[in-house]
């Protein structure tokens, strides 16, 4: 494996870097597999995974002994887990030491397919909570839908919107993830194919993306709101700098984390670096911030309404699905959708402003 000379010279200042062992590693061919198990679908397959090594930072997170194939295990198709980087699950931590997930909430995940923060987020919050889960591009959208779809979650909302139409939504979300769109060297150990994609110019140009992304985005996040940054991305230009830009362009604060030192994770700034030589997982950046301006939010009016299911139609539904007082039954685009009661609103007033693609649990469609 041959790294990029130039992104080895770049990486000589930044905190944590130490060149033989970081060589070393990606020479090894040594490859982690990590899996995140879904809580609320099997809680058995907990036990299932008990002999396997935990991942420290995140409750549901495995590490497994080999890499089995996954496309021929039905649980795996059926969402009882998800195959995830293991550095990237330390977003658990990073919302438990600073959101208060036993209160209702509304979090963002901006760029989210194909689904693995989301699906982690989801089994972090509480029922009432509502996660608005994002991905511009069709193609990965429609990839994200399935991850969701097969996770199994009625508080999730799935959209297909750029960044900046996020603006309709000022003051809105408690919680805004941003796991950039980066240039990807944390993942060369796992996908050496991306080293010949790596340039110095594509750097600058994913640092450019990033600082857009997130000028477009922060008005949707209310005063006292958790903004949360993330990428693959060793490169100072897409991680620390982001960083002090947003510290130094807008009213908001950079919180710092708690870190068990046992996890050999290294604190930049206020910011957390994953190096693989030193972490059991791969390349990752990730930074925490508190917006400080802000207005309150806004009665919100949707100007598209769901119609609720006729009391004939539930009862057809009930045949199949357990009906609890907690959920809605309403016509969604092609078919009857069950979502969470205290989130209709929310859902109208989402699907009014954005491309909503996929809403809580489609139960079926009724016909004749
Ligand atoms: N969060 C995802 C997960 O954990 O599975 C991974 C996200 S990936 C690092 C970044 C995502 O940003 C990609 O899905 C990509 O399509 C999307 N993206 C690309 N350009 C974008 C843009 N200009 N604005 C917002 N998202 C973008």
């Amino acid at each position: 494996m041959q790294l990029p000379a130039a992104l080895l010279t770049s990486l000589e200042s930044a905190n944590g870097f130490d060149k033989d062992a970081f060589l070393k590693v990606h020479e090894s061919g040594e490859q982690v597999t990590s899996i995140r198990v879904n809580p609320t679908k099997f809680e058995i397959l907990n036990l299932k995974f008990k002999s396997e090594e935990k991942i420290p930072w995140a409750r549901n997170g495995f590490y497994l002994q080999e890499r089995p194939s996954f496309t021929f295990d039905p649980l795996f198709h059926a969402g009882c887990y998800y195959v995830q980087e293991a550095s990237s699950m330390f977003l658990e931590q990073v919302l438990k030491q600073t959101v208060d997930l036993s209160k209702p909430i509304k979090i963002l995940d901006l760029c989210a397919a194909p689904g693995g923060k989301s699906t982690h987020i989801q089994s972090l919050i509480n029922q009432e909570s509502l996660l608005v889960s994002n991905e511009v591009i069709k193609s990965r959208n429609n990839i994200l839908k399935d991850n969701i779809i097969k996770w199994g979650c009625e508080n999730v909302v799935v959209t297909n919107n750029d960044p900046k139409d996020f603006a309709r939504l000022e003051n809105y979300f408690d919680v805004i993830v941003v796991d950039a769109p980066c240039s990807g060297s944390g993942l060369f150990r796992k996908e050496p194919e991306a080293i010949n994609h790596w340039s110095e110019n594509n750097v600058q140009l994913c640092s450019q993306r990033q600082q857009r992304i997130l000028v477009d985005v922060l008005p949707a996040l209310k005063k006292d709101g958790v903004l949360i940054y993330s990428t693959c991305s060793y490169s100072k230009e897409e991680d620390e700098d982001i960083a002090e830009w947003l510290t130094g362009e807008f009213q908001i604060e950079n919180i710092k984390l708690q870190i068990d030192e046992s996890w050999n994770i290294v604190k930049s700034s206020n910011s957390c670096r994953f190096w693989p030589d030193k972490v059991k997982g791969e390349g990752f950046f990730i930074a925490v911030f508190k917006k400080t301006e802000g207005s309150d939010p806004e009665k919100r009016r949707a100007i598209k309404n769901l119609t609720e299911v006729s009391k004939k139609g539930i009862e057809f539904v009930k045949q199949f699905c357990i009906v609890t007082d907690e959920l809605s039954f309403v016509n969604g685009f092609d078919g009857v959708y069950a979502v969470n009661k205290y989130l209709l609103n929310d859902v109208n007033f989402l699907n009014s402003n954005l491309r909503v693609s996929y809403f809580g649990v489609k139960a079926g469609e009724l016909m004749r």
